[in-house]
């Protein structure tokens, strides 16, 4: 009987010392990011490095509130999401931890990462003007602030101010302008609206081809995804802002969560999403452009040619995104 105990006490222990080894091996991401993206990368890196990856994918609303009902005892060691608005939520909400990596402030520019280190961006997003190629010369555009003039009175459409895409544009724009200004640029945006803001960037995009609208602001791999599937879609791209602020971005990125259990492979996994493979993967699959700037775009990309970012920290996104929401319900941008 003690033998059979003994045994028992050898196997547990037997079990357990197997078992660490297999347990710092898994990483548990929660990710807001389209898993069809997202997933052939993670496996890819399982394949190379060996590492569990457990992946859970649900809208940022609900992967926020469950690491917070979840605490410390979340499995999550990683949360990848769109817009800093979001990641810069997380840091707020004390879900993320810093995280000191050379790897990272090598291949990240500092205006494309959290100042505290709290989260890192990992791909680019440009929102930028775009326009019927029919009804609109490219000489009639220049800035976001313009499309508020009257000549484009009953020609623009907007995407809805409930995605935090556009909140995280007018956060932006207020860090530069300042709110009275930017105020009366979303009151004249409103003023020149044809229709009611659409659900999404795509929607838009459609009803600008199909003439309902002349000109408009998206995410350029929206538009990057119809050319894919109908090379001559009438849809013109422009760079805003050119001889001033620049093009306004954002990131997808992610961060460390606060009570990661494997906090060292969590910041293997966000490095090599940093790295040049892992990054001609957001090139390539999703049309976004690269944060690491050693990578190059894909060529649908590089035909818009070349433009100059805004350098504003996409923190500032974050910060002023209440301000940001507030000015859009005064404004009457729905
Ligand atoms: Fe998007």
């Amino acid at each position: 009987m003690r033998l059979f105990s003994r045994l028992i006490f050898a196997g547990v222990v037997l079990a357990s010392s197997w078992s660490a080894p297999a347990l710092a091996d898994t990483v548990t991401v929660y990710s807001a990011r389209n898993e069809q993206l997202l997933k052939p990368l993670l496996d890819r890196y399982s394949k190379e490095t060996g590492t569990e990856i457990k992946l859970l994918t649900a809208n940022e609303g609900a992967l926020l509130a469950r690491l917070k009902a979840e605490a410390e005892s979340t499995p999550a060691d990683l949360l990848i999401t769109v817009d800093a608005g979001n990641l810069w939520l997380a840091a707020q909400q004390g879900q993320l931890r810093a995280l000191n990596s050379a790897v990272l402030e090598r291949n990240i520019p500092p205006h494309l990462r959290d100042p505290d280190n709290q989260w890192f961006g990992l791909s680019v997003r440009a929102r930028t003007i775009v326009y019927n190629k029919a009804a609109v010369q490219r000489t009639e555009l220049s800035t976001y602030e313009d499309l508020a003039a009257p000549k484009w009175k009953g020609r623009l459409c907007l995407r809805t101010s409930k995605k935090v895409y556009n909140q995280s544009l007018v956060a932006l724009m207020i860090s530069e302008l300042g709110e009275a200004k930017t105020e009366a640029i979303v009151r004249g945006w409103v003023a020149n609206l044809k229709t009611d803001p659409f659900p999404d960037d795509t929607s838009l995009l459609k009803a600008l081809a199909a003439g309902q609208c002349d000109v408009g602001i998206v995410n350029t791999y929206y538009l990057g995804r119809l050319l894919v599937k109908e090379p001559r879609f009438p849809v013109g791209l422009f760079w805003a802002n050119q001889n001033d602020g620049g093009v306004h971005v954002n990131v997808s990125g992610a961060g460390i969560t606060k009570h990661a259990k494997n906090p060292a492979g969590a910041q293997k996994l966000i490095e090599y999403l940093s790295m040049e493979a892992a990054q001609n993967f957001y090139v390539d699959e999703d049309l976004e452009f690269p944060a690491n700037p050693k990578v190059q775009a894909n060529s649908i990309v590089k035909n818009w040619g070349p433009f100059k970012p805004n350098l504003v920290n996409v923190a500032k996104a974050g910060e002023l995104q209440v301000a940001a929401t507030r000015l859009m319900d005064r404004a009457g941008y729905k």
